[in-house]
């Protein structure tokens, strides 16, 4: 088998891996400044994606610009989201020479697409795929590939379930350390399904970290959200708008915390509701979305709901622009309001920029924030221990060491540990 790394090398964004020179495995898009697409001109059979997050799907659209219309091959979830993804992209920067697709070309997703439950195989450019949960976000999936001598599994982005044992049982994931909270996600179950495989390409996101229970994470979170509002204070929770939003509307939920919602977290929280067999509990989410208030925008109301007693959930995530620039300017001198930002931060983003210094650009104004500014990690990878206990079901086979900022390092880990592992470079092929 031959793998070639086209993005996502040691490195995080635009994810691409290409086996032998047909399967394409995601093709993401990275958004810097300009945007950032995976290497070389690139012409597969077909395309796999693991999950509708940008990073993984966000440049599809520009490999039906030719002549070509290879099938695409992902669930239904991942469909759906790909292609508002793709639609956000052409809204903010269409017809510019950073994006190289148009309507036409979003339009063709639909006509390629073919949607695949978990567990049940098909066939893609001559080799049998295989999607399993990766319990990352509604509809993620670790892929396995087998071209007839070399199973590949794709991990992907993924979030072990708590406790599975090595053949990949989950335990009782609802009674931890004596509390009712669950231990993993409140929106997916966590992934559980071990195929055999003679490589792995492993996501390393956070393989330098160790999570807090999510249970303390969640508690922290509600403690301080409540004493803001009895302080009579106004909380903005900056969102990603596919998976985080959802998340906090279900922990907002479940602790009687009444909230709104904004901005394009809207959109993906109704279409998601639409794979109620992707989602952990479809009842929790529908009355978690029952619980929230849609806001509009329209007369003045983001004004009037920043002076409110209340919790705002609102995109974008790392304060880059959405309803939350909006808001932030209308509490922000106010020391006994809060910014509760609920995931990391990239570094040159208002977000980290916020957090480091106490102020940063908003709408083109650098503005100070007296406001009380927290961090929550409300992550859907797997950590440090998360991989190893993944990694054990894998003793014997190769490990590539993707998607991370310190793909060597864990690569080097891995082989003090005994493990055949290494961490391809960007525009490298392996053959196994
Ligand atoms: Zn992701």
């Amino acid at each position: 088998m031959n793998i070639e790394f086209l993005g996502g090398a040691r490195e995080i964004g635009r994810s691409a891996v290409l086996i032998n020179d047909s399967l394409l495995l995601d093709y993401g898009l990275e958004t810097s400044t300009p945007l950032q697409y995976p290497l070389g001109e690139v012409d597969p059979e077909a395309i796999v994606v693991s999950h509708g997050h940008l990073d993984h799907s966000g440049a599809v659209p520009s490999l039906l610009t030719g002549d070509s219309r290879p099938p695409i091959h992902w669930t239904a979830p991942t469909r759906a989201l790909a292609l508002t993804l793709a639609e956000d992209t052409l809204k903010l920067h269409g017809n510019t020479l950073q994006c190289p697709f148009t309507e036409t070309h979003v339009r063709r997703m639909t006509q390629v697409s073919e949607t695949h439950p978990y567990g049940e195989s098909f066939t893609a450019a001559g080799h049998r795929v295989t999607l399993f949960n990766a319990g990352h976000i509604p509809g993620s999936a670790h892929i396995l590939v087998d071209d007839g001598e070399t199973k590949l599994l794709y991990t992907g982005d993924f979030k072990p379930a708590k406790h599975a044992d090595e053949r990949g049982n989950p335990a009782d994931d609802e009674e931890v350390n004596g509390t009712d909270q669950p231990m993993g996600q409140r929106l997916v179950d966590g992934s559980t399904a071990r195929p055999e495989a003679d490589v792995v390409i492993t996501e390393s996101t956070y393989a330098d970290v160790t999570h807090r229970e999510r249970s303390a994470v969640e508690q922290q979170f509600v403690e301080r959200a409540k004493t803001t509002l009895w302080e009579g204070g106004t909380v903005i929770v900056p969102v990603f708008a596919i998976g985080r939003a959802q998340e906090l509307l279900l922990v907002c939920e479940s602790a009687g915390i009444d909230c709104y919602l904004d901005g394009m977290a809207k959109e993906v929280t109704q279409l998601l509701r639409q794979y109620p067999s992707f989602v952990k509990d479809a009842d929790a989410l529908q009355r978690a979305t029952s619980n929230a208030r849609f806001v509009t925008g329209r007369d003045g109301q983001r004004k009037r709901i920043a002076r409110k007693n209340t919790v705002i959930l609102t995109t974008a995530g790392m304060l880059g622009g959405g309803p939350v620039v909006s808001y932030i300017p209308e509490i922000r001198q106010n020391p006994t309001n809060k910014i509760a930002l609920t995931g990391y931060q990239v570094d040159g983003t208002p977000g980290r920029e916020l957090l480091d210094t106490g102020r940063a650009e908003f709408d083109g104004r650098v503005l100070p924030v007296s406001a009380q500014v927290e961090q929550y990690n409300f992550s859907a990878h797997a950590d440090r221990e998360g991989l190893g206990q993944f990694l054990t079901s894998y003793r014997g086979s190769t490990i590539l060491v993707n998607h991370g900022d310190n793909c060597t390092g864990f690569a080097k880990r891995l082989r003090e540990n005994g493990f055949d592992a290494q961490a391809p470079e960007l525009a490298t092929a392996i053959v196994v």
